[in-house]
C-alpha cells in the first residue's frame, strides 16, 4: 500500500496553482483530502473534479488570517476523517516591490498570510498530531526563504521565517512528527498576478520566462509523504534548470 494512501492531508491554498495540482496528485493517490482556500467556486469545481476521478475530498473557504477559520478547517478534518496526517501549509502570496514604495498594506498582508497564516495551521492541528503520536507537516518557504532578491525583502523576510518554523517544528517533535520544508524557485502559477508594482512585475515576468510546472513540485510534495514513517524528508529545494539565484 502506498504511505499516501488514505492519509487524511490538509492544503491552504488549494485553489490555484502548487496547492491544487497537489491536490489532484495525492487525491490519485488515495489521500483523503481537506482543500481550503477563499476562492469558493474554484475550491468546489477541484472537489468535482477530484471526485469525478474517484478520488475523495472536501473544501472549507478558509482565510487564513482568521485563526477561527484555521481551527474550523482542522475540526472539519477531524469530523468528516477522525484524524489528521498531513498539513500543507501552501496559501501564500508574493506582492514584490522595493521597500522605498512604503507598500505597507501589502507588506502587512505578506506577513499575515505566508507567516501568521502559516502559524494559525500548525496551531490548529498540533494538538490532533501530538494526540496520534504521528503527523506532518509540511511548510511552502521558496527559493526566496534561502537567498534576498532586490525588491523582495519582505517577502523572504516572510520565507526565512517559514524555513525557520520549519526547522522549530522538527526540533520539537519529539520523533512524533515529520516537518518538510520547501522551496520552489519560479513556477508557473498565480503568484506574480497580483504584483503591483511596475519595475517588479518586469523583473518576476523576466525570471518566469523559464518557470517550470506546479506538477513538478507536486512531486516533491508527494514524494516528502509517501517516504515511510521513520523517513523525514526536512528540506527540498526545486528550481528551474535555467535559473542562476
Ligand atoms: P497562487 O497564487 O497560484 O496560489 C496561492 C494560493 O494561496 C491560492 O490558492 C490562494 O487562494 C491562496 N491564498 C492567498 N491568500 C490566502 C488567504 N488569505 N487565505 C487562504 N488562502 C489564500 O501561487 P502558488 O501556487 O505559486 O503559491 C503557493 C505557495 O508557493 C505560496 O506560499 C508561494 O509563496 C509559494 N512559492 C511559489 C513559487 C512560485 O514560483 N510559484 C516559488 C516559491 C514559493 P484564494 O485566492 O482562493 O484564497
Amino acid at each position: 500500500m502506498s504511505e499516501v494512501n488514505e492519509k487524511v492531508v490538509i492544503i491552504t491554498g488549494a485553489s490555484s496553482g502548487l496547492g491544487e495540482a497537489t491536490a489532484k496528485m495525492l487525491a490519485s493517490k488515495g489521500a483523503r483530502l481537506v482543500l481550503a482556500a477563499r476562492r469558493e467556486e474554484r475550491l468546489k469545481k477541484l472537489v468535482e473534479h477530484i471526485k469525478e476521478q474517484g478520488g475523495e475530498a472536501i473544501y472549507r473557504t478558509v482565510d487564513v488570517t482568521y485563526r477561527d477559520q484555521v481551527e474550523a478547517l482542522a475540526e472539519a478534518a477531524r469530523n468528516e476523517f477522525g484524524r489528521i496526517d498531513v498539513l500543507i501549509n501552501n496559501a501564500g502570496l508574493m506582492p514584490l516591490a522595493p521597500l522605498d514604495e512604503v507598500k505597507v498594506d501589502e507588506w502587512d498582508q505578506m506577513i499575515d498570510v505566508n507567516i501568521k497564516g502559516v502559524m494559525y495551521g500548525v496551531g490548529a492541528v498540533l494538538p490532533t498530531m501530538r494526540k496520534q503520536k504521528s503527523g506532518h507537516i509540511i511548510n511552502l518557504s521558496s527559493v526566496a526563504g534561502h537567498v534576498v532578491f532586490p525588491g523582495s525583502a519582505v517577502y523572504c523576510a516572510t520565507k526565512f521565517a517559514v524555513k525557520a518554523i520549519s526547522e522549530g517544528i522538527r526540533q520539537e517533535s519529539e520523533g512524533e512528527i515529520r516537518a518538510t520544508n520547501i522551496s520552489p524557485g519560479a513556477v508557473a502559477t498565480e503568484l506574480t498576478d497580483h504584483i503591483s508594482d511596475k519595475e517588479s512585475k518586469e523583473m518576476a515576468e523576466d525570471l518566469y520566462e523559464d518557470a517550470i510546472d506546479s506538477d513538478a513540485i507536486a512531486r516533491a510534495i508527494t514524494f516528502a509523504i509517501e517516504q515511510p514513517a521513520e523517513v523525514d524528508v526536512n528540506e527540498m529545494i526545486i528550481r528551474p534548470t535555467k535559473q542562476e539565484l
